[in-house]
């Protein structure tokens, strides 16, 4: 028991109080100190002080019960005090009652004794302090004192509510730093830790104390701010919390520096709800750290719809490709005279009940970007691999089929043994097989590269370089690669009649290609003017709208044999 205990005693009669006094005096000894109020109204401001360490208070007083006393003491929340309440027999106290608003204990005052006395304070004060250790630890971040991801919301709620309610700007800022798993890698947890530890106190000194900094976890944080009037002081504090970690941290010899970034959400310009606002303050800072870092952004509803757009696209493309919706168009590769159809190239397509058919251009980089692309490459190679087989059964000639991969495709491990296992399965021979894949494909993954696309060129699958004249562009490192054919991009052949550069490109890459044994295919041809200048330039094979179109494997099988013999006719 402490040296000095302070009661403050709330009842209407003298007599009882000295009766009360006497036996705590008994119970606790000398150190006791008793304060004695008498009258409803006096009571109220002490009970909110917080100021004594025990309360005893009298069921009875003024004639009326003291229940709203009570629950006016324990909506002090964690600075509420003990209270003992006290009750006449006569007074057919509900027992229960008075423990839910918040008392620690209820004592008949006609059973009042030392021993119980003793220990109901005991409990009492002991109970409190327990209470407040835990209402501490679930409101507080132990590492910083800032109030946690708990606290916040509470907090966020509540400036919620007065922003509503008193149309006021309520600012949230969500902040991490930009480099702190690489520091924390680097220089140890402990040093982690004092930066955390650091950064609240440089968050702290940039805000109000009526603003509340909370630690959300890791390295993230978020400030509550409501004294700001407009936007103009919202960008103000964001400058000022960005430019405080403009300074290095030390930590003894070491200098450390650690940028932030900062996403804002407005209430109620952004949202009325704490999870809204925290989602919006993080697709915020999302936008800030993708537009370079060290700065900050509002949250802006555009960019929001685009990306849920996106997933809504994402969830769709699941659903898809469990569903095996994908089917693949084909499109015919000629000789240049036109007279031999070499082979087809695979395009993927997407028929979308709403949206009708979905071009690849629309879908590719999402399946990129989610990683969708690895599953619906597979499925693509098993398609194309289902048609090969279909053809021969109907009798067509053999066609090769030029199947694009995407950079993603190219990087995963297990490439090389998913290829050989469908083409395995599907009793496919690898000569029928083109890969298509682009220049930077090759430039990004070096060393590898070379050892994959020799293990492709061993099994015998072909290897073209698509779009070829829009990426890095450099023949002499060709020669490191086992490639065979050079795809001239449709972005130079579309204007090579009229556009001199253009031509000058289209041409090079004709002459330096047959200079170092590669086939040379012209996409996107679809005039008989590109088809005179690619034929004089001496381009061997061309791809284009002047001579087919992609189509549906059904149309294909129709249209190969009718051309074929249209061709052996005009010879
Ligand atoms: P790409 O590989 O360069 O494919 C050629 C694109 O040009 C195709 O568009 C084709 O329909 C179009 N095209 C062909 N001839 C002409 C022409 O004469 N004029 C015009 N204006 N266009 C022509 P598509 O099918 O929309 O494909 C677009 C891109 O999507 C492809 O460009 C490729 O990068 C990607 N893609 C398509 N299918 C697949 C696939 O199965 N896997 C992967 N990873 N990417 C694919
Ligand atoms: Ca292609
Ligand atoms: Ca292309």
């Amino acid at each position: 028991m402490t040296d000095r205990v302070h009661i403050l005693y709330i009842g209407n009669s003298h007599n009882e109080q000295q009766q009360l006094e006497e036996l705590l005096r008994q119970a606790l000894g000398d150190g006791l100190l008793m304060t004695w109020i008498n009258n409803f109204n006096e009571a109220l401001w002490p009970l909110e002080a917080c100021y004594y360490d025990l309360v005893f208070l009298d069921y009875r007083l003024d004639g009326r019960d003291t229940i709203e006393l009570l629950r006016r003491s324990s909506s002090m929340e964690e600075r509420a005090m003990p209270v003992i309440m006290l009750a006449d027999n006569d007074d057919h106290l509900d027992d229960l009652e008075v423990i839910r608003q918040g008392a620690a204990d209820y004592l008949s005052k006609q059973e009042l004794s030392v021993s119980m006395l003793k220990r109901s304070v005991r409990y009492a004060i002991e109970r409190k302090r327990i209470e407040q250790r835990l209402l501490t630890l679930s409101h507080f971040d132990p590492l910083t004192g800032l109030a946690n991801r708990n606290l916040f919301y509470l907090k966020l709620t509540d400036g919620i509510i007065q922003s509503l309610r008193g149309n006021k700007l309520l600012a949230l800022f969500f902040l991490d730093l930009d480099n702190f798993k690489e520091i924390n890698d680097t220089m140890g947890h402990p040093v982690g830790d004092r930066l955390l530890q650091e950064v609240s106190a440089r968050l702290k000194s940039s805000t109000r104390a009526s603003d509340t900094v909370a630690r959300l976890g890791g390295d993230e944080f978020a400030v509550i701010a409501t004294h700001l009037g407009n936007e103009t002081d919202i960008t103000l504090l964001a400058k000022k919390l960005v430019t405080s970690f403009n300074e290095p941290f030390t930590f003894g010899n070491e200098e450390i520096i650690a940028h932030t970034s900062i996403g804002i959400a407005l209430c109620p310009t952004h949202g009325h709800d704490p999870d809204e606002l925290l989602r919006h303050a993080d697709l915020a800072l999302y936008q800030a750290k993708a537009a370079g870092r060290n700065n900050f952004k509002f949250y802006d509803s555009e960019l929001d719809a685009r990306a849920q757009e996106y997933r809504a696209l994402e969830q769709e493309m699941r659903y898809a490709l469990q569903q095996q919706s994908f089917t693949l168009h084909f499109q015919p590769m000629f000789s240049i005279d036109g007279k031999n159809v070499i082979g087809v190239e695979a395009l993927v397509r997407w028929p979308h009940k709403v949206r009708g058919m979905i071009s690849p251009a629309d879908f590719i980089p999402l399946a990129e970007s989610s990683g969708l692309i690895l599953p619906l490459g597979e499925q693509i190679l098993e398609m194309a691999c289902d048609e090969i087989n279909r053809w021969k059964q109907l009798g067509l000639p053999e066609l090769l089929v030029a199947v694009n991969l995407s950079p993603i495709q190219f990087a995963d491990q297990n490439l090389i043994e998913k290829i050989a296992e469908t083409l395995r399965r599907k009793s496919v021979s690898p000569h029928l097989i083109e890969l298509e894949i682009t220049e930077n494909t090759l430039m990004d993954t070096s060393s590898d590269a070379i050892e994959r696309l020799t293990k492709l060129d061993a099994m015998g699958i072909k290897l073209a370089i698509d779009d070829f004249g829009t990426g890095y562009s450099s023949l002499s490192y060709l020669k490191k690669f086992p490639v065979h054919k050079l795809k001239i991009d449709r972005a130079f052949i579309m204007d090579v009649t009229t556009d001199k550069d253009d031509a000058t490109i289209a041409r090079t890459i004709i002459h330096l290609g047959q200079a170092m044994n590669l086939e040379i295919i012209a996409e996107g041809v679809e005039t008989e003017d590109q088809l005179d200048f690619l034929r004089k330039e001496g381009c061997e094979q061309v791809q284009g709208f002047l001579f087919a179109k992609p189509m549906p494997s059904d149309a294909l099988i129709e249209w190969l044999p009718k051309y074929l013999n249209s061709m052996m006719q005009t010879a």
